[in-house]
């Protein structure tokens, strides 16, 4: 992909230190219409969602889920083709105002699980905690859009010194996933501060970083903030990436940075229509991911939040995709597929059917290559 733009920071009139610098990349992140334009050529759904976010205050710029993208991650796509995979996740289009009956604000139910601002406890022994509302780069099939990217939702220190202590006065949370927005976009000294008082919390055995940041500013894993993270152990990181294509040597390099200190590095992809959902793209995906060292764990069903029907596609066809990895390929290359359900019931996971039922006592299988086997159940009591 690299090869689109020779050296992509010329474009900018930036040097190549200032490009691999990740406050420079979020400072210049593209965020009006003119920046779009400068760099691709935008078909009209394209001109007409980012205005439609303009209207509602664009990017980081006040109100509304406006567009943001980093310099380096645009490099990444296609300058042309608004068919782009990436292209498709990041910039807005006309789709996004087209509503759809399956569609809710807040289908995850956070707001009514959110005990305090900035945590959502919906299973009993783990919380989300809230860090931070900004991105590096806005996903428009965000299942939080209802306050990322809004200045007036921005999580403020009385509210993490309210998460803090609601996760200090619960002994049953073994587990905190610091998520947001992207903690990732916290300076190194506000995201391990807060890592270090959630360590400190006697009961909390494992924290977990939930970001999108090593693919779309790959810049900010700099060996002072992995060494600082390093410190933290028992810690993992959820990696959300959806395509190949995201995976360029400086994510790579990213990764395994991550890796090296010993960071246990799982992903979390969603399954979107026309940009992943497809055999080849997944597989490519999972394998080229456990190469970095990252372990898929999660393929998600889009989330059914309002704007994001033309991302969907139907329960079905991600379960059929998960029969063509299942088997096919290392068992570490399989990601649970699973649907996070409207009304707030949580993650629940979906698998291919391999029992067929049962015969004369025994069950009836198909294994991964369609052919049938018996199993006789037999617990020798009779
Ligand atoms: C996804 C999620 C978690 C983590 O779930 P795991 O299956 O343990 O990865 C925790 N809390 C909330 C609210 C979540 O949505």
């Amino acid at each position: 992909m690299r090869k689109l733009v020779a050296r992509p920071w010329r474009e900018y009139g930036a040097t190549k230190r200032e490009w691999d610098d990740w406050r420079w990349q979020m400072k210049n992140r593209m965020v009006r219409i003119e920046d779009f334009r400068r760099r691709f050529s935008l078909c009209t759904e394209e001109e007409e969602g980012i205005a439609l976010s303009e209207r509602k205050g664009g990017g980081d710029g006040g109100g509304g889920f406006g567009a943001g993208l980093t310099p380096y991650f645009a490099s990444l796509m296609d300058p042309k083709d608004p068919d782009c995979p990436l292209r498709r996740q990041f910039i807005p289009r006309a789709e996004e105002a087209r509503p759809s009956p399956a569609d809710f604000p807040d289908p995850l139910g956070e707001e009514d699980l959110s005990p305090a601002p900035a945590i959502v406890h919906r299973y009993p022994d783990r919380v989300l905690f809230l860090a931070s509302n900004v991105c590096s780069s806005y996903c428009r099939y965000c299942n939080r859009k209802r306050m990322v990217g809004d200045p007036e939702r921005g999580v403020t220190a009385a509210q993490w010194e309210e998460g803090v202590a609601y996760v200090a006065s619960n002994p049953a949370i073994r587990d905190v996933l610091v998520s947001g927005g992207d903690p990732l976009t916290l300076s190194d000294g506000r995201l391990l501060g807060l890592l270090g008082r959630l360590r400190a919390i006697p009961h909390v055995e494992v924290l977990r970083i939930g970001t999108r940041v090593p693919i779309t500013l790959p810049q900010r894993v700099t060996p002072a903030l992995v060494r600082g993270l390093k410190r933290l152990h028992p810690l993992f990181v959820s990696l959300h990436v959806v395509h190949p294509k995201e995976l360029a040597p400086e994510a790579g390099r990213a990764c395994a940075r991550l890796a090296d200190a010993g960071i246990p590095v799982g992903s979390q992809s969603v399954l979107l229509a026309g940009i992943n959902d497809d055999e080849e793209t997944l597989r490519t995906l999972m394998h080229r991911l456990l190469r970095l060292r990252v372990r898929p764990y999660y393929l998600f069903q889009c989330d059914q939040i309002e704007g994001t029907a033309h991302f969907r596609t139907p329960l079905q066809k991600g379960i059929d995709l998960m029969k063509t990895l299942i088997g096919r390929t290392s068992g570490y290359a399989v990601p649970k597929f699973a649907v996070d359900l409207s009304g707030g019931g949580g993650k629940v996971p979906l698998s291919p059917e391999y029992r067929e039922g049962s015969e004369n006592g025994h069950l009836v299988f198909r294994n991964f290559a369609g052919e049938r086997f018996e199993y006789l159940d037999d617990l020798g009591d009779g």
